[in-house]
């Protein structure tokens, strides 16, 4: 381990912030259109096919496998390329909703979209059995064997189902993040192995130049985003900007700080709370990007994260050889003062959530006593970047409350000994200006679900309520 860091100073705060509740209305307007513009793209598919005569083709039982066949396998495919570009990590999305709520997004999306192909395999399969004659196993073999391109979009089937039940929950658990990572690369190919059989089999493609016009143009569009958003943009980037590994500094019995050096920095364009997708580029961990919040401001010197020894990847971290090449993905993530409305906030952190609250702390402009800092810590040996944290509220004039120790009744977020009084008046204890204040918590799911219910209990609205859950 390398202890020289770079010397510590300040970046001065960001003054550009406006601040008030009229970015939440210009938001929420950007939120309806990018919404309304996904929903009229099913309107439009089933538009198409009721206008192409669709409604009549419901008289018997061949019409209605065979229209239940074309319409959901238009609404499952449109379903699913909105599925793709929710988690291509497009950053016009990401700044609209945050990295954890798109993600959200595309999970739900994920078991309908499976059960409208599935009812699209299943109609096929029963309408070109009864026209042939044949049992479903026969037709089947018949569909892989003797139909162009349906071997290919039968694998695609195959591959939506294992990507889907990877992803339940009780599965999820048993694997680790890589190989989960893994399986869901395959969710790309099962969409390329489809697309052949829509054009070549496909009855509502084929010859219709607005219908063709339309689905090659969603094509293209969500692989574009792809394919410059998650592959070449980022590599690109990061071969131009020669990132290093220029230290690597221990903060606590479990925490480092990896710093990185690199040409022209301020072209990543990063603000305090976002987070990359860290690449450490050697023999062992290339493929392996794990997300990490910066932990320091943006500055031209040097990118830094703070990091804590939580399993494989994150243990091997202390022996990082100073020069290691990286590759940074990001910087994704709406933790940022770009949510701030108030004059007055309260960064509240745990754990490994203290690395985005430093850097938050660092960037926040903001007059003396306008900003409160509570860091709940184990026990001071475990404090991760507390004293720069100290550092930070005594040069800007921040309060700050380190509550250390062990924790008392399971449904507290505090530390046992504070524990006399509910949770919410502690709150207020520590900041009397509670509800008026932006209020950015981050650390682990629970303990952070845990200070939500405090903040709805002495009067935040839940539109200054800012928590980015470390979660995938
Ligand atoms: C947005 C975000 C920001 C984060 N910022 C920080 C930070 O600043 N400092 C810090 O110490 N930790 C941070 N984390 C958590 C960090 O990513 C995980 O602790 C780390 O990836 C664990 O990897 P591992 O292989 O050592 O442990 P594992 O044993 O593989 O995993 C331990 C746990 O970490 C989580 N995890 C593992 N891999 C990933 C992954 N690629 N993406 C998301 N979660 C994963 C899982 O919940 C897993 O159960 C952040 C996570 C997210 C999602």
């Amino acid at each position: 381990m390398s202890q020289t860091a770079p010397q510590l100073t300040l970046t001065p705060p960001n003054t550009r912030v406006r601040l008030g509740a009229k970015k939440l209305l210009q938001l929420k307007r950007s939120q309806d259109i990018i919404e309304t513009f996904a929903w009229a793209t099913v309107v439009f598919v089933a538009a198409m096919f009721f206008l192409d005569g669709g409604l009549a083709k419901f008289g018997n039982l061949n019409d209605i496998l065979q229209s239940t066949s074309r319409l959901t396998a238009l609404i499952g495919t449109d379903l699913l390329l909105i599925h793709t570009l929710l988690v291509a990590r497009v950053p016009w999305l990401d700044k609209l909703y945050g990295h954890d709520k798109v993600t959200i997004a595309h999970k739900k999306l994920g078991k309908p979209i499976l059960y409208v192909i599935a009812a699209h395999f299943l109609a096929s399969l029963v309408q070109f059995a009864i026209a042939d004659g044949k049992s479903l196993v026969a037709e089947m073999v018949n569909l892989f064997v003797n139909v162009p391109d349906m071997w290919s979009a039968t694998v695609g089937f195959v591959l939506m189902l294992v990507v889907v039940v990877s992803s339940i929950n009780a599965a999820r658990k048993k694997l680790s993040y890589e190989v989960w990572y893994v399986i869901h690369l395959l969710a790309y190919i099962s969409i390329l192995a489809a697309v052949p059989h829509q054009f070549s089999t496909g009855s509502d493609i084929a010859g219709k130049p607005l219908q063709t016009l339309f689905w090659v143009s969603l094509y293209l569009f969500v692989a574009l985003n792809v394919v410059w958003y998650r592959a070449l943009g980022p590599l690109l980037l990061n071969l131009g900007l020669g990132l290093r590994v220029s230290a690597v500094v221990r903060e606590s019995s479990d925490t480092i700080s990896i710093y990185l050096s690199g040409r022209g920095l301020e072209r990543l364009g990063g603000q305090a709370g976002q987070f990359y997708m860290l690449r450490i580029m050697n023999k062992e961990n290339w493929d392996k990007p794990h997300p990490f919040s910066i932990s320091a401001a943006p500055n031209n010197r040097f990118i830094r994260f703070t990091i804590g020894d939580r399993g494989d990847f994150t243990s091997q971290l202390p022996d990082l050889k100073v020069g290691t090449r990286v590759f940074l993905e990001g910087p994704y993530g709406v933790f940022t003062e770009e949510r701030r409305t108030k004059e007055k906030v309260t960064l509240i952190c745990a754990g490994v959530g203290a690395p985005p609250i430093r850097a938050l702390a660092e960037s926040m402009a903001a007059r003396p006593g306008d900003i409160t800092i509570i860091y709940r810590v184990r026990s001071y040996e475990d404090a991760a970047l507390l004293s720069e944290i100290e550092q930070v509220a005594r040069h800007r004039g921040f309060r700050l409350h380190v509550l250390s120790g062990k924790r008392g009744s399971a449904n507290s977020w505090l530390p046992g000994h504070l524990n006399d009084v509910p949770d919410h008046a502690r709150l207020i204890e520590m900041n009397p200006h509670i509800s008026e204040s932006d209020v950015y918590i981050c650390g682990p799911g629970p303990w952070t679900h845990a200070v939500e219910k405090s903040l709805k209990r002495v009067g935040t609205p839940a539109t200054q309520i800012h928590a980015e859950e470390f979660a995938w």
